[in-house]
């Protein structure tokens, strides 16, 4: 076998390699003026990201976990309130529950796309309901959750939809980006989201300007000016530097978005004619009405722990989006929840793999990748 290179996961050094002298320049203007908190990057930031999400305001804050508690405390969410979201996700979305002392309630996730299941708020029991004040559907993996019967349910019941958009900057529903379909919504900017800061960032976006007043003085100790502060808020502002990078970056997602599309389509064509390969292999699929934006190419099968150590034995990275449902996780033990009692994210947790997928990643790459599978689900039927 001839010495083949590593496929990454992910890999940022190349993309940083066309913007990386606009990144120093801008870098060094920072330095000299030492203007590292607020200022004109982060104002222009903040204009350029609630424009690209469609929504009519956006407030840069310090990471994605704060954005959502921002967002929870804007709504007035608090101790005695609970807070509906999807048992599979990652962990920060119940956290932000906990973190502003209200109670995530779990459910399931569908099948198919992998997102809040609609079907699931429809069965919450009436003494859950009243203490319910919002819903949280996350657009997981890249793809926006089923928002028509999401926001039609919590009208109904006069529930707040807060969008956690970590995963999905550009994907649309029924043409509408993420991040101003619900009432409020949180983004990511952790560095290997789809638009990545050079460290921690987020912000919180609506087309409620009065809200976002809110969510700014939380963020930034509650100051209703320089010296008065009204309410008890917190330290999670974006700063100087973090702001400048995502504007640079934000000129290329929608190219970076595209050819994420192509290197799924690439995986499609590669795998998608052969069926399930014998493995029970699953590839991701679209729900109607949407745009993916494949923040990760989650595949499905049955021995997800044989598939990771031979692509990883044959130099391709790969990791796992999430190995425990979070209902599950030794975090929320305290809330009882049994096994068995989200069966589809309790499935799909023990059978998910995430394959490498980043904007640069060529078709050979993708097809060596899939030609690993292969072999893997040849190896594994003798
Ligand atoms: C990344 C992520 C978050 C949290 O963002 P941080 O910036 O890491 O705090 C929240 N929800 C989901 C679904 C995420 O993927």
């Amino acid at each position: 076998m001839t010495e083949q290179s590593t496929i990454p996961f992910l890999d940022l050094p190349r993309q940083h390699a066309h913007i990386r002298e606009e990144l120093l320049e801008n870098l060094t203007k920072i330095v000299d003026s030492a203007g590292f908190i607020g200022g004109p990057y982060v104002a222009d930031f903040e204009r350029d990201f609630a424009s690209f999400c469609g929504a009519k305001g956006a407030v840069g804050v310090s990471n994605g976990t704060d954005a959502l508690v921002l967002a929870l405390r804007a709504l007035n969410i608090g101790p005695g309130d609970k807070v509906v979201v999807p048992a599979f996700t990652f962990i920060a979305t119940a956290e932000a529950v906990s973190l502003v002392g209200a109670e995530p309630v779990f459910v399931d996730v569908d099948a198919d796309t992998y997102t809040l299941c609609p079907r699931a708020l429809e069965a919450l029991d009436q003494k859950t309901l009243s203490q319910v004040k919002a819903v949280m559907p996350v657009h997981l993996y890249g793809q926006p959750a089923d928002m028509d019967p999401i926001m039609a349910w919590a009208k109904k019941h006069t529930v707040e939809v807060i969008e956690d958009a970590a995963q999905a900057h550009g994907a649309r529903y029924r043409g509408k980006a993420v991040g101003s379909i619900g009432r409020i919504a949180g983004f990511s900017f952790y560095p290997g989201k789809n638009l990545g800061a050079m460290g921690d960032a987020g912000a919180v976006t609506s087309n409620d300007m009065d809200l976002l007043i809110k969510v700014r003085q939380f963020s930034d100790h509650g100051r209703k000016t320089k010296v008065e502060h009204s309410v008890v808020g917190q330290n999670a502002r974006l700063d100087a530097i973090q702001a400048m990078a995502l504007g640079v970056k934000l000129r290329h997602i929608a190219d970076w978005n595209a050819a994420r599309a192509s290197v799924a389509e690439y995986y499609q064509e590669a795998l998608g004619q052969k069926g399930d390969l014998g493995i029970g292999l699953k590839l991701p699929i679209t729900g109607a009405h949407r745009t993916h934006v494949h923040h990760v190419y989650v595949i499905m099968l049955n021995d997800r722990a044989g598939l990771s150590a031979h692509l990883h034995a044959h130099g391709i990275q790969n990791g796992i989006h999430y190995a425990a449902p979070v209902h599950l996780q030794e975090a929320y033990a305290h809330l009882k929840y049994a096994p068995k009692s989200m069966p589809v994210s309790e499935r799909l947790a023990s059978r998910c793999l995430s394959l490498p997928m980043f904007p640069e990643m060529t078709e050979d790459q993708v097809a060596r990748v899939a030609d690993t599978i292969a072999t893997f689900a040849k190896g594994s039927a003798s």
